[in-house]
Parts: C-alpha cells; sequence; structure tokens
C-alpha cells in the first residue's frame, strides 16, 4: 500500500469511528506505528468517558505487540496484547481526578476490570475474569 492510500485510510477510520477526544496513533504500539488494532465500540466509550470526565486522557499505553509487551514488562497474557484490544491505561497521578476517571468509565460501562497505580489507570473490557487490582 503506499503512503497516499495508507493515510487516507487512516483519515477514514478516524472519519468514520467520530472520535471526539482521541487520535487512533494514540492507541499504537509504540514498534508498530500506524497499525490500529483496538475495538471500536471501545474507544467509543472510551470517548464518552472522558467527555464525562471534562479533564484530558492521556494514554500511556494500548495495544502492545508481544515484543512491547516483554519490552514493558507487561504479564505474558496481558489484556493489551489481545486483537481487537479493548485496553488502555490512563494517566492519572491525584485522588480527584483518579474519581472523575473511574466515575465517568463507571458510567459508559468499563469499570469490569480495573488495575489502579500510584501514576495511572488501567481498564479493559477483555473476556477475562471480572477483577479490580492494585499495582
Ligand atoms: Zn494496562
Amino acid at each position: 500500500m503506499n503512503l497516499n492510500i495508507w493515510k487516507k485510510s487512516v483519515e477514514n477510520i478516524e472519519k468514520e469511528m467520530a472520535l471526539k477526544y482521541f487520535k487512533l496513533s494514540e492507541f499504537e504500539s509504540p514498534d508498530l506505528p500506524g497499525v490500529n488494532n483496538m475495538c471500536p465500540k471501545f474507544l467509543k466509550k472510551l470517548d464518552k468517558a472522558r467527555a464525562i470526565a471534562g479533564i484530558p486522557f492521556f494514554i500511556t499505553s494500548a495495544y502492545r505487540s508481544p515484543q512491547h509487551n516483554l519490552d514493558v514488562g507487561g504479564v505474558q497474557d496481558s489484556a493489551h496484547t489481545l486483537i481487537p484490544c479493548k485496553a488502555v491505561d490512563i494517566a492519572c497521578d491525584n485522588s480527584i481526578n483518579r474519581q472523575k476517571i473511574i466515575g465517568a468509565l463507571a458510567e459508559v460501562g468499563l469499570t469490569r476490570r480495573l488495575g489502579i497505580a500510584k501514576s495511572f489507570i488501567h481498564t479493559d473490557d477483555s473476556p477475562k475474569t471480572d477483577a479490580i487490582w492494585l499495582y
């Protein structure tokens, strides 16, 4: 695929998804630029949660290639590696924003699987067991 056709297809996917707050590039594995492995329905929910929260969602990790997952020390069967990917980490380092983010995720039904760290919140909607964990 030549570069212009590729750019066009990324633009079309973005237009189709009509995400208000995110670019698809925010969800790429750093070693696979231009490759979107995210679940569109999951991204729509996340976009809605971002609107509800009313604060920026800075995505620190989303889809990870198996190699990138190894590089960042992710667990072997990480939800970040599943395709279509329904997992993100959202930067968050204070209690007020943590409440805004988790409250908004709850409103869109994305609190089945939550991981809470001092500096980020993980959410995923993978088929794995419902759970809330700490890092
Ligand atoms: Zn995560």
